[in-house]
């Protein structure tokens, strides 16, 4: 039990004045390599990391689900058999509407959108009502996925609770349903599958068309390296403006191949692709097409020679989302730029972009060096001070009492 679940509890027991049924939790994750893939059925390495939403729950029987977080003034309380007419995509999808404001704060879209998504996914479930305290040390808007976190502790409490018996995948569709339907950002499935199927030392191989995922043993600690994570502090947000457009861009330049997806689009193809498309599609194209080779290069490389090898990938990555996927920030390229000047192995930005979070592979004994010289550029550059520490592969989701 750490601070966060304490504070889950604390919360818990001051909504009710009773104890919870009991505490489940999920972590945030960090994607080593392999971004803006997944929407594409293309491959992505992501790790859980020690950072976690903790959710305390317990039942109530009159079919109401009340919703509080650490983070949110208010809790917000609604009947189960309304659930669907909340959110306003939803709304949107069920035909003209005249109101225009969400009937749920966004951040409450989350938990009751899993409780939405998980009574679909599960039908004939007999769904009692519920009241859910949130608590969360995972850094939110720092594309370290606190939306994946706070979606699968939401979705394993309520698998337990309502004996709904889905699988870890089952739940992960359920956090991305929730998310794209509810919340109404068109994210892909790797943060929610990151959440649920993490395990120490390992990172998470995953085949986003067939969902097939393998286990991938970094050994960073044995190899004597950290993984330091550069949060920013710039937010993003992905319900609006850059994601959508460059999901867009994807469907564009798949449709123009006349495939499925750009996961059928190989780096041979590339020379191809240029001639039939405009200069920002095919860039696109081309940094899902080669992020998707880097993914593969990147587990082999590590199986063969361990992760002090993978430095250079990692480089490569930050390139291409750079000056292709064009979604970097002067901060994130300042951390991954000073990171590697200092000595670095390797660097990129981590997550969908336009702010949030970059890593860097470093010699363990390099953190304070690193992290110093990054510190000194932010304050240099006039950027606000970044939010640096290491991270090691952690846990899944789970019930933790
Ligand atoms: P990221 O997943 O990178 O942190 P997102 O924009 O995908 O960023 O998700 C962040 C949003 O998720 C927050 O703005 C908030 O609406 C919601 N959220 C995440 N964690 C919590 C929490 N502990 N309590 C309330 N809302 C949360
Ligand atoms: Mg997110």
């Amino acid at each position: 039990m750490t601070a966060t679940h304490d504070a889950a509890k604390a919360l818990f027991r001051s909504l009710t004045g009773q104890e919870p049924a009991g505490v489940w939790s999920a972590p945030g994750r960090v994607n080593l390599i392999g971004e803006h893939t997944d929407y594409n059925d293309g491959f992505v390495l992501p790790f859980a990391i020690p950072h976690r939403t903790v959710a305390a729950v317990g039942a109530r029987d009159d079919g109401r689900i009340r919703v509080a977080s650490t983070f949110a003034d208010d809790a917000v309380e609604v009947s189960i058999d309304e659930l669907s007419t909340l959110f306003p995509t939803l709304r949107q999808a069920q035909g003209p509407s005249d109101e225009t404001q969400p009937a749920v704060p966004e951040w409450a879209a989350y938990p009751l959108g899993v409780a939405w998504a998980l009574s679909l996914a599960a039908p004939g479930l007999d769904a009692t009502g519920v009241d859910i305290a949130i608590a969360s040390d995972v850094p939110v808007g720092a594309g370290l996925s606190s939306s994946a976190a706070i979606e699968g502790a939401t979705a394993s409490a309520l698998n337990d609770l309502w004996s709904a018996g889905l699988d870890r995948t089952a739940l992960a569709r359920v956090g991305r349903r929730a998310e794209n339907e509810a919340v109404g950002a068109p994210t892909g499935i790797m943060d929610q599958m990151a959440s649920m199927l993490g395990e120490a030392d390992a990172a998470i191989f995953l085949d986003c068309r067939s969902l097939e995922a393998q286990l991938v043993r970094l050994g960073v600690a044995e190899a004597g390296l950290e993984i330091l994570v550069m949060d920013t502090r710039v937010k993003h947000a992905h319900s609006s403006g850059g994601y959508g457009e460059r999901r867009a861009a994807c469907e564009r330049g798949a449709a123009i191949m006349g495939v499925p997806s750009l996961r059928d689009v190989s780096v041979a193809d590339l020379v191809r692709a240029e001639d039939l498309m405009d200069d920002v599609t095919f860039r696109r194209v081309r940094h899902v097409v080669t992020e998707n080779q880097r993914v593969l290069d990147t587990v082999r490389t590590v199986r063969e020679q361990g992760a002090r090898a993978i430095g250079d990938l990692l480089v490569a990555s930050h390139a291409s989302m750079r000056d292709d996927f064009e979604i970097s920030v002067p901060e994130l390229d300042t951390a991954v730029d000073t990171a590697l000047a200092a000595g670095a192995l390797g660097a990129r930005m981590t997550g969908g972009g336009f702010g949030g979070a970059a890593i860097a592979l470093i010699e363990a004994d390099a953190v304070q060096a690193v992290s110093d010289a990054v510190t000194a550029a932010f304050a240099a550059s006039g950027f606000d001070a970044p939010h640096l520490f290491t991270v090691t592969p952690a846990a899944g989701a789970g019930r933790d009492a």
